[in-house]
């Protein structure tokens, strides 16, 4: 019986048979004891599954990624040791030195700087284009070396939302598969891969674990990229991993199987960005309720946007949700039931007005951090980009007096009080 999203939340992955622990085990063990050297040579030629070692494979990680690749409506997914890692590993699986990428230019900050400088490093050009690039603007940043593309559902920070089809279509028609970070909208309000992605990211640090409790990340294959329909661009999943005893994993595992199995194989064994058992389990627990928080954080999004935009000492508001907003028509079709609980917003009388606005909330913390239960706050003119002058404050879309605010699942009116009470203190 195919289930529901909100059921999917509770059960998915897990399914205890009699006399079974009801909530997922901690599995808090590096290895796996086996009767003959035999058995356990079948694991490692991938001839049976189970488990030998948790850097490769851990049942409590197995079970977590199995409800995360339900939720996606994937074919299969692992956990990693954050978002940073599930992003440079759905990357590196498919690109080596020679090859070339296409990503949005809105994408968070960290994930910028790995394709831009790291990946660069390693010999891996990337061109980015702009969200609301024409369809000849984004044909165009293709190359013959070309091997993905790259996008967020709702960008972090910037809250663009990306036209998925449109950039599933380009990936396509250049034979690349398109990777979507559906960290800020989660599977609760978008499901990338029905709108033609192929591979799913998530930084589970922000609402899958939803409790700011355990760094961690996800990766989530879609199991319908033909990889061998494009042999030559992608030799490591098409021909023998002459370091996995030959294996050709297209041949092997199919189109279910492929991405993930040679992730864990090849890029986890020997990169080792794996995710406890334990903050896999603590993730577990909180993707049992991200459906209920993820209505109260849209639910509080909305009325925080709705009473900035009202607010005199508000110049301009960003939140999807809201109508005439520059991406409310396109999150209406990607994201009808609601988007995240980020709004960003500039004040009247710049970065002096951001301070104060900082200096005197009551409710809402100073953090780095976005997308848990507790409400925070950032400037990013004094913290994360305090290094700039207000000239490049600006250049880079973040103006001296830009304000990150995401919601948590608290009560509005709480939110909204405080902000009226830190808006006024500017007056002062
Ligand atoms: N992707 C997005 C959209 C993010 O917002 C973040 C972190 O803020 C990351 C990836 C990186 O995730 P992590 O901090 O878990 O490594």
């Amino acid at each position: 019986m195919k289930q529901r999203i909100e059921t999917i939340c509770v059960q998915g992955g897990y399914h205890p048979k009699n006399g079974e622990p009801r909530q997922i085990p901690i599995v808090e063990s590096t290895t796996f004891r086996y009767e003959t050297g035999e058995a356990m040579g079948k694991l490692f030629d991938l001839e049976a599954a189970g488990y030998f070692y948790s850097r490769l494979a851990n049942p409590t990680c197995d079970t977590v990624a199995a409800r995360i690749a339900e939720l996606e409506g994937g074919t299969a997914a692992m956990l990693t040791g954050s978002g940073q890692a599930a992003n440079f590993i759905a990357f590196f699986n498919i690109s080596e030195a020679g090859d070339h990428a296409v990503a949005c230019s809105t994408i968070y900050g960290g994930t910028y700087n790995l394709l831009a400088v790291t990946m660069k490093k390693m010999g891996i050009e990337v061109t980015f284009v702009s969200p609301d690039c024409t369809d000849e603007e984004l044909n165009a940043a293709f190359r013959e070396n070309t091997k993905f593309v790259f996008g967020e559902t709702i960008a972090n920070p910037a809250l663009t939302v990306l036209d998925i089809e449109k950039f599933a279509g380009a990936a396509h028609a250049h034979g690349v598969p398109l990777i979507i970070d559906n960290t800020f909208a989660t599977p609760v309000n978008c499901r990338p891969i029905e709108w033609g992605a192929d591979i799913v990211t998530h930084s589970t640090t922000k609402y899958m674990d939803g409790h700011g409790s355990a760094v961690g990340g996800a990766i989530v294959d879609s199991g319908k990229f033909d990889w061998m329909k494009y042999k030559e661009k992608f030799p490591g999943l098409t021909t023998p991993d002459e370091s996995y005893h030959g294996i050709t994993y297209a041949e092997k595992f199919g189109l279910e199987g492929a991405f993930i199995t040679k992730a864990t194989a090849q890029v986890m064994r020997d990169l080792g960005m794996k995710q406890s058992p334990y903050d896999a389990y603590l993730l577990g627990l909180g993707l049992e309720s991200l459906h209920v928080r993820m209505e109260r954080h849209c639910a509080n999004g909305l009325a925080v946007a709705k009473f900035l935009q009202s607010d005199p000492h508000v110049e301009k508001v960003n939140y999807c949700g809201l109508p005439g907003d520059k991406y409310y028509e396109r999150a209406q079709k990607y994201l009808p039931n609601g988007s995240c609980g980020v709004v960003s917003f500039e004040l009247k009388g710049g970065r002096k007005a951001a301070e104060i606005f900082m200096k005197n909330l009551k409710v809402a913390a100073i953090e780095t951090h976005v997308a848990d239960a507790r409400t925070c706050c950032l400037h990013p003119a004094s913290t994360t980009h305090r290094q700039m002058t207000d000239a490049e404050l600006i250049a880079a879309g973040a103006s001296p007096s830009l304000v990150r605010y995401s919601c948590g699942i608290e009560n509005a009116d709480d939110l909204i009080e405080d902000i009226r009470q830190a808006l006024a203190a500017i007056d002062r």
